[in-house]
């Protein structure tokens, strides 16, 4: 592994440095997927530039109507965050966050580095975009404000520029009545990247018609993706089980699964038509239960 380590203390630091090394400088925060890939030369870095002493980007807060989690968040500390617990509207990121791996990953990975490796089977991503979610990222001119489902362009492959860092990305509370579901299927149950993971979110109204849905899916695409025709057939009526099935068909049309040796696409698109309905389920059962 033949690269210098730099050490940022404040993010005008880590973002000069970047734009001073130039594109072949990488920034690293706990480290989880990028020595992985400078092992396995994938990524071969001249320069390494530690976010991870830079203080403020780390921690959870709400205030205002707004969840902020900054990029250098562990996946444990989402995990164990009171108001993402379950009987939380929020649940469906814990279901994210402990799944992230086994615990010495989610000591380790962050938020932000889970987001910038842009890997279409990311275990936090779903739950963010079907949370609305948005990011900062910023560079050496400055900061830009992205909604999360712009951010991705393939694997891998992002709108971020080299020299520019995810700080943190934020969401609006749900409004009353709406829940978020997780589901993660993976070759084994722990320490295994998805092969297919769904996370719903149901807004209902009073009458039980949904105002709200949303439905992102991970590992089903090039980039993790919201299947905006099920998300639109649940919206205005009542999601009873005939229209949550009908959804999970309407799904199928936004996938494209690859082959590997994990899964093959057919699986994946089996995967896809079980777990949609599924997660619907969770966020009715849950929203009732939230009511009763
Ligand atoms: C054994 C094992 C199991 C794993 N299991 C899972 C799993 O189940 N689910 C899952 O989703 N992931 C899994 N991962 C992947 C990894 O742990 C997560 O993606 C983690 O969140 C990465 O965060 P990090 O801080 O370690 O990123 P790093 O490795 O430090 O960085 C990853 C990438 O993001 C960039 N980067 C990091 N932070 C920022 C920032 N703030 N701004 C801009 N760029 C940044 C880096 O330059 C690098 O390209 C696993 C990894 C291992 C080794």
């Amino acid at each position: 592994m033949g690269f210098a380590l730099h050490e940022a203390k404040t993010l005008a630091e880590a973002t000069m440095l970047a734009r001073d090394l130039g594109p072949d400088a990488m920034f690293i925060a706990g480290g989880t997927d990028l020595i992985i890939q400078i092992n396995r030369r994938v990524n071969t870095p001249r320069d390494v530039i530690d976010l991870s002493r830079i203080a403020g980007l780390s921690g959870i807060s709400h205030a205002g109507g707004v969840f902020r989690i900054g990029a250098l968040t562990k996946h444990k500390t989402v995990e164990t965050y009171p108001a993402f617990g379950f009987g939380t509207p929020y649940a469906g990121l814990r279901e994210a966050a402990r799944v992230v791996g086994g615990h010495q990953i989610r000591n380790q990975g962050t938020v932000g580095g889970n987001l910038a490796n842009a890997s279409p089977a990311a275990d936090l991503i779903p739950p963010l975009l079907a949370l609305d979610a948005e990011l900062d990222l910023v560079g050496p001119s400055g900061t830009r404000t992205l909604p999360l489902n712009a951010f991705f362009l393939g694997p891998r492959r992002s709108v971020r520029a080299h020299d520019e860092i995810i700080t943190e990305v934020r969401f609006r509370d749900l409004p009353p009545l709406s829940a978020i579901a997780f589901l993660k299927a993976g070759r084994r149950k722990a320490m295994e990247i998805s092969i297919i993971s769904v996370a719903a979110r149901l807004t209902l109204e009073a009458d039980g018609r949904c105002r709200d849905a949303r439905i992102a899916l991970g590992a089903a695409a090039p980039t993790p993706i919201r299947a905006r025709e099920a998300e639109a057939l649940l919206e205005g009526g009542v999601p009873d089980e005939g229209v949550v099935a009908m959804s999970a068909r309407a799904a199928l049309t936004s996938v494209s699964p690859i082959d590997d040796v994990r899964a093959s696409s057919e699986y994946r698109r089996l995967l896809v038509a079980a777990l949609v309905p599924r997660a619907l389920k969770i966020c009715i059962d849950r929203i009732k239960s939230a009511r009763s």
